[in-house]
């Protein structure tokens, strides 16, 4: 594949086309909002928790494909998830988006194992200019976490 081919995979401009959990959510839940700047993304989501679990999730903004599909594919990934785990998630996406298998092994945990769909994202690492456009759903729900974090 080239890479232009890989930054838009089938899946990524699925989600894009198709975004899962669209909306907002009635009742209980922590709201939070993100922007990136250097490519004019906006991003926000609300959580709905249980204890420590994430029982729901909303997400709205607007935005370039790589931004929006990440989100997407994030709130696929996290229903149902604990704390604990989505923090996982997240140190696990940060490291499948920064680090160069070639020199450097990934993670004997194998992220994509746990990250799904996910996995289709490692082609932005060739567009570094578009990692924050990738990271923008996972700072926004960072911040959201430590809204319920605060909160239980
Ligand atoms: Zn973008």
């Amino acid at each position: 594949m080239s890479p232009l081919d890989e930054l838009y995979r089938e899946v990524i401009l699925d989600h894009y086309r198709n975004p899962r959990h669209r909306g907002s959510l009635n009742g209980p839940h922590v709201h939070a909002e993100g922007l990136n700047p250097s490519c004019g993304d906006e991003f926000a989501l609300d959580l709905s928790v249980e204890g420590d679990t994430i029982t729901d999730v909303a997400i709205q903004g607007q935005g370039c494909s790589i931004s929006q599909a990440s989100g997407s594919m994030m709130a696929d990934a996290i229903v149902g998830r604990n704390f604990d785990e989505v923090e996982d998630m997240i140190r696990k996406f940060r490291l499948m988006m920064t680090i160069d298998e070639g020199d450097n092994p990934v993670d004997p945990e194998r992220p994509g194992a746990v990250l799904g769909d996910l996995e289709a994202l490692q082609g932005v690492r060739k567009f570094p200019v578009r990692i924050k456009c990738a990271d923008l759903a996972w700072t926004t729900l960072t911040d959201a976490l430590a809204k319920a974090r605060a909160n239980a």
